[in-house]
């Protein structure tokens, strides 16, 4: 009798610790798929913002980082290097190369304007990459750094500067993208608006987004939103006033970006976004500080 009760005592104290074990491992496996983003890279940042709000409020981003990029050239081929108006590849490529290496992943605007209404959250190290004016070297050199990495961007259009034709590439000519080139591209890029044809300033040095009557600024900008089929613009140069964003609500744009430096956040003005420019010359620490390391 007392055998029996030693061997049931038995029994129960090592179903006990079995189940002790089987429940520390299945929560180590959880906790492993759903918050070691920092230790597993890209793979695990897509799965924390798969599980959307079930990671822990630490890992979530308080503000992110919008970077801006315009024209990229080897430095062996930069025809503009005294002036420095051009970013290099090798540049690029490093920055990339910081941001994989240290697990950030990379959002779409979608992804942006839900976070700034306080619709989803992201992980922290999320970053939005972003270039202006659609040059042909985005496609020759952007593009496959930025696959490599399983990145993406978003590249603002000026529509009626792309071309039909596709010509070679061609370092010392400022090309556009060709209608081809943005149609191929779209596992990697997005596509929104920079005005259809008022990237441009006037003679006191004004941008026409601020200075063109209303219809013609109106006219436009229904034009390009139709083209791309898109509601998000980056401002040229930055050029924006009360008008302008009257004009915008109109017509139904519900996201846009300056040229003002600074992180944005859930809550922020959605046709008043910071964007930092990411400009030739710019040092790692600067670049690390940008984007929150
Ligand atoms: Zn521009």
């Amino acid at each position: 009798m007392r055998k029996n009760a030693n061997t049931v005592l038995k029994l129960v104290i090592s179903g006990f610790i079995l189940c002790v074990v089987l429940f520390f491992v299945y929560s180590k496996i959880l906790s492993a798929e759903e918050y070691s983003s920092e230790k597993m890279g890209k793979v695990a940042l897509q799965s924390v913002f798969n599980i959307k709000n079930k990671g822990k409020p630490e890992e979530w981003a308080r503000d992110i980082p919008v970077l801006m990029y315009h024209h990229l050239l080897k430095d062996d081929e930069n025809p503009y290097k005294d002036n420095g108006a051009v970013l290099s590849v090798e540049t690029f490529r490093e920055h990339m190369s910081c941001l994989y290496e240290n697990g950030y992943y990379t959002i779409g605007l979608n992804e942006l304007e839900k976070f700034v209404r306080g619709e989803i959250n992201l992980p922290k190290r999320s970053v939005l990459i972003t270039f202006d004016d659609g040059y042909k070297s985005n496609y020759e050199y952007a593009y496959p750094i930025l696959k490599e990495y399983g990145f993406k961007a978003a590249i603002f259009l000026i529509s009626s500067w792309n071309t039909d034709e596709v010509a070679s590439f061609d370092a010392n000519d400022l090309q556009y993208l060709s209608w081809h080139e943005i149609e191929s591209s779209r596992d990697v890029f997005e596509y929104a608006s920079h005005t259809h044809d008022l990237h441009r300033l006037d003679e006191n040095g004004q941008g026409y987004l601020v200075t063109r009557p209303p219809d013609e600024i109106k006219q436009d900008l229904e034009m390009s939103m139709k083209i791309l089929d898109t509601a998000y613009l980056a401002y040229p140069y930055g050029y924006y006033n009360k008008k302008t964003l009257k004009i915008l609500r109109k017509l139904g744009y519900r996201m846009a970006f300056t040229v003002r430096p600074g992180r944005v956040k859930p809550g922020n003005s959605l046709l008043e976004l910071n964007r930092y420019s990411i400009f030739p010359g710019i040092s790692q620490v600067d670049f690390e500080r940008i984007i929150g390391l």
